[in-house]
């Protein structure tokens, strides 16, 4: 059975620690390291979809999720950059279950770590090196301190450092896009459609805006094309003016936000094509370790959530064959990760308007309803289960 596994997870971002709260749930024992000198995200949302919220329901994050997600509502829809309508977005899964929220990325991150014991987690540990043999693995940290365990998880991130001991490196890709983002406060524009996830698209970019917080603030993203490479940082400031600009002349309701924005961020879209492989006998890759995507579909973090629900699922009964369990986990993730992220890019296409025949656009993004509902349908516990049997 599982309760004798010690499961060491390098990285305490949304994926390490979603990874954390299912394994805990399942009686597995867990300690989380991060590198920073406290867990915590910046100031921008993430939509969290029914493949994750239905495994986070299960292991009873449900109520707190409630009390700080924002409900999506059905008056959610593409447009064009001027306005024009061009389909609705879907907003439930195919049994009806309108499971998906904008959250907050800090109100997400304190929610998964209420769920794992404190004394797990433990900040200001960055990861330098990993070693293994036939009897356990080791990590070692840049304080002095290392730690052991049955498994390592790695889950830190698009640079992860832990990636080289599982697969040869490869580098992550520049989208050639850079997405300009922040929240306003949602009373600053009373009109707003409180409950609705929109998205303009055109001309090489797109626009979206959708709730988070209880609908409290409304989170934005500009994708716009730039010539040279935009860093990855959560925290690097953008400038408001050029997002502004890079959207003048668009639906009133956009250039009504945007000159609302006083400050924003900035990031560089990077993915990554398919590993290889992502487990080396007692280490795997989970997240963005494993898998970066474009945030087209929005599936980032869901994917990395139904990664941690595998795993917990495959260690829970695994007879202290943990790499076998660990292989389990790959191919059963590796499959549907690498559709999600060539879906993503080519969702990205239709946003910016990438197309010859912008008629067969607006079918696509009309058809994608069923892309999404295939993505939403998924239950990751169940087919973990299915798995291992
Ligand atoms: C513009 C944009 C919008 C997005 N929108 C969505 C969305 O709506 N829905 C969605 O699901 N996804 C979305 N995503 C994707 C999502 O943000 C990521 O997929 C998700 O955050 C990945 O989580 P992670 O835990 O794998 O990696 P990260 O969030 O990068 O966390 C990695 C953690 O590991 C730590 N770490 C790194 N190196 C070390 C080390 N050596 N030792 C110890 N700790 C270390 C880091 O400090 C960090 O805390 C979006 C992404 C972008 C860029």
């Amino acid at each position: 059975m599982s309760k004798n596994i010690h499961v060491a997870i390098v990285g305490g971002g949304l994926g390490g620690l979603a990874a954390a709260a299912a394994l805990v749930h399942r009686g597995i024992s867990v300690a989380v390291y991060e590198q920073a000198k406290t867990l915590g995200e910046v100031g921008a949302g993430i939509f969290i979809y029914p493949n994750s919220l239905r495994q986070l329901e299960r292991i009873g994050l449900g109520p707190a999720l409630a009390r700080v997600g924002a409900k999506v509502g059905t008056d959610s829809a593409y447009y064009r950059m001027d306005g024009s309508v061009v389909g609705k977005i879907l907003t439930t899964d195919s049994s009806g279950w309108n499971g998906m929220y904008g959250m907050h990325r800090a109100d997400m991150l304190n929610t998964l770590a209420a769920a794992v014991p404190a004394s797990a987690i433990h900040t200001g540990h960055r990861c330098i090196g990993f070693s293994q043999d036939d009897h356990g693995a080791r990590v070692e940290f840049d304080n002095g301190q290392a730690a052991t365990a049955d498994v390592v998880i790695a889950a830190d991130g698009i640079k992860s450092v832990l990636q080289k001991y599982a697969v040869a490196p490869s580098a992550p890709e520049y989208s050639g896009f850079r997405a300009y983002r922040g929240l306003i406060a949602a009373d600053k524009l009373p009109h707003w459609k409180r409950e609705a996830h929109q998205v303009w698209m055109g001309d090489g970019k797109h626009f979206m805006v959708f709730p988070v917080r209880r609908g409290e603030l409304l989170n934005y993203v500009g994708f716009v094309p730039t010539h040279s490479e935009t860093v990855e940082s959560w925290s690097a400031i953008g400038d408001r003016d050029e997002l502004a600009a890079s959207f003048a002349g668009a639906d009133p309701r956009v250039t009504e936000l945007l000159d609302k924005v006083e400050s924003c961020f900035w990031w560089g879209l990077h993915d990554r094509k398919p590993l290889e492989k992502w487990t080396h006998g007692r280490l795997t890759l989970l997240g963005d370790a494993a898998h970066p995507m474009l945030p087209h579909l929005g599936q980032g973090a869901n994917q990395a959530i139904e990664d941690g629900t595998a795993l917990a699922v495959l260690l829970q009964k695994c007879g202290g064959d943990v790499q076998a369990a660990l292989q389990s986990y790959e191919a059963l993730r590796r499959p549907r990760t690498s559709f999600v992220q060539a879906e993503s890019r080519k969702n990205g296409m239709r946003y910016d308007s990438k197309y010859q025949d912008m008629a067969q656009r607006d079918r696509e993004i009309a058809n994608i309803a069923e892309l999404r509902k295939s993505l939403y349908d998924y239950d990751i516990e169940k087919e973990a289960a299915e798995f291992r049997a």
